[in-house]
């Protein structure tokens, strides 16, 4: 870590302590060419959404994907493009939610 003060990358953590929720860590670190004491926060970065195919394939989650999956379902059926739209955001919302697991896929016969 760069030091915000002399700008020298050589510093040392002198004190770590996680943050109220666990989210991520906060470390108190002293820089060892001026001994400025700064702090810096360490936190999880969610990994981009993945779909997972039946094939066992992970691929980048694509929206527009899932609603041409989700119309060709809805063929022939009385479903409005707004209620595509709706099924849409809510996988969208879903997947974000427990895109801390490996991925999540949509079986179609759910659809
Ligand atoms: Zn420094």
């Amino acid at each position: 870590m760069r030091c915000p003060k002399c700008g020298v990358n050589n510093d040392k953590v002198i004190d770590s302590r996680g943050i109220s929720d666990d989210s991520g860590v906060r470390r108190r670190r002293e820089c060892l060419n001026c001994s400025y004491r700064f702090t810096t926060v360490e936190e999880i970065v969610p990994e981009e959404l993945h779909v997972v195919k039946r094939s066992g394939e992970r691929e980048e989650y694509d929206r527009s994907k899932v609603r041409n999956g989700i119309v060709s379902a809805c063929f022939k059926r009385p479903i409005s493009a707004e209620t595509i739209e709706r099924i849409v955001d809510g996988i969208t919302h879903r997947s974000t939610a427990s895109s801390k697991t490996s991925g999540t896929s949509f079986p179609k016969s759910k659809v």
